[in-house]
């Protein structure tokens, strides 16, 4: 969950659900001062001075929203705490709700925060390296993370970790501030193979561990997933691994691993886009506590889905690209989300997407455009 407060676009409160679970939105006009301004929100009994994450005094909030709320505001607000309280957004004494505090303009620490199955949280947005060349990792990494992205997605196929390991180390970030997923690869599957991938790994991103580790595909003519799996839990265990996780599972392959797992695996991460959904494994996973991953959030440039009406109608009302608004989608959704580009400014634009709402009617319009359509391959025919 995130409230928004302070001068933004259009100058608005806004307090939202970003797992979109129940639908909650709230938002309210008119506290825009000038430019920038820090307004006065208690925050534990500090000001909000900058970005970040913060208990946030319930009731300064609803001061705050005094007299420039919808009527229904205050009934939605209690169901939004309760809502909280289940997601452990609350303080013990239910004073202070957790939330992120964005003032003046969104910037790129405004990503919000998804807390795993495992305990550990992932920014809900960050940067994909598939298909960059090895050559230029390291300097696309460096700009992403220049541009604020905390959150990097590769793998041991993409060849590419080495690349993404120089930049973490040259960032001057603390290795704390960036979450990195790494994959092991279908041939890497099993106990006699898994070990050493997932060394080879480590070593190649010069890392003592990564936050994520997942099975990039489940690979059923291999048969081995059920044995990888175990080998990752022994990583999570030593805490090589802060998570484990993961991809391209369908609701078969999950069921199966579930029935032999003994951590629950914390994301899985498959292909999604408005074009393809995925509703019954995202329906699995959510009510397993499983995180949703998206991978090629924007159909990998290849579908024709920034020239679809309900993406262009919502760019033009919210001044934004058609990127921008797809990613939205996923953001409202509640998924995690790490779209690819080599270009800064696309790179800056895809991580500009925190200070706007799409409407109801606009997710409705884009979850519209649903027609089962993959870039990708079938997880049961791809080993
Ligand atoms: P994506 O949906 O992120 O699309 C990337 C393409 O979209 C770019 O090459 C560019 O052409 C276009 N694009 C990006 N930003 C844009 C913008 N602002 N405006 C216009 N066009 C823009 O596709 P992806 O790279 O396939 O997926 C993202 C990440 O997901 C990958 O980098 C990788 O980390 C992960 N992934 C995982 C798997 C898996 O099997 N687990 C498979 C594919 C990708």
């Amino acid at each position: 969950m995130r409230i928004v407060v302070g001068k933004h676009d259009d100058g608005n409160i806004r307090l939202e659900d970003p797992t979109n679970l129940r639908g909650f939105s709230v938002e309210t006009s008119g506290n825009a001062d000038a430019a920038g301004e820090v307004l006065e929100v208690e925050t534990a009994g500090r000001r909000a001075e900058k970005n970040g994450h913060v208990w946030v005094d319930v009731d300064a909030v609803r001061r705050l929203a005094a007299g420039r709320v919808p009527a229904d505001w205050d009934a939605r607000f209690d169901d939004l705490i309760a809502f909280a309280s289940t997601r452990g957004w609350m303080s013990p004494d239910g004073g202070s709700i957790l939330a992120h505090v964005e003032v003046g303009e969104a910037a790129a620490g405004t990503v919000p925060l998804i807390e795993l199955n495992s305990g550990h949280s992932i920014p809900q947005l960050g940067y994909g390296v598939f298909r960059v060349p090895p050559d230029e990792t390291e300097s696309l990494v460096t700009e992403a993370l220049e541009l604020g992205y905390r959150h990097l997605d590769t793998a041991a196929a993409y060849r590419n970790e080495s690349g993404v390991g120089r930049a973490i180390r040259n960032s001057g970030l603390r290795r704390d501030e960036i979450f990195v997923t790494t994959k092991v690869f279908n041939d890497q599957q099993g106990k006699e193979r898994t070990p050493a991938a997932f060394d080879a790994s480590l070593q190649a991103l010069g890392l003592d561990y990564v936050d994520l580790y997942l099975i990039h595909w489940p690979a059923p003519r291999l048969d081995l997933y059920v044995e990888t799996w175990q080998v990752l839990e022994g990583f999570a265990r030593d805490g090589r691994s802060r998570s484990i996780g993961v991809s391209n599972f369908l609701q078969h392959h999950l069921e199966r691993l579930l029935a032999q797992a003994e951590i629950v695996p914390a994301v899985n991460q498959i292909e999604l886009h408005p074009i393809l959904q995925q509703a019954g494994v995202v329906e699995f996973c959510r009510e397993r506590g499983i995180a949703v991953e998206a991978w090629s959030p924007l159909g990998a440039g290849q579908l024709p889905l920034f020239a679809q009406p309900a993406v262009t109608e919502a760019a033009a009302a919210h001044d934004r690209t058609p990127a921008q608004i797809v990613l939205r989608w996923h953001i409202q959704r509640g998924t995690i989300v790490f779209p690819k580009s080599s270009d800064p400014q696309r790179m800056r634009e895809n991580l500009s997407i925190f200070d706007f709402l799409l409407t109801p009617e606009e997710m409705a319009a884009i979850s519209g455009l649903e027609r089962g359509g993959r870039v990708g391959f079938h997880p049961d025919e791809w080993h």
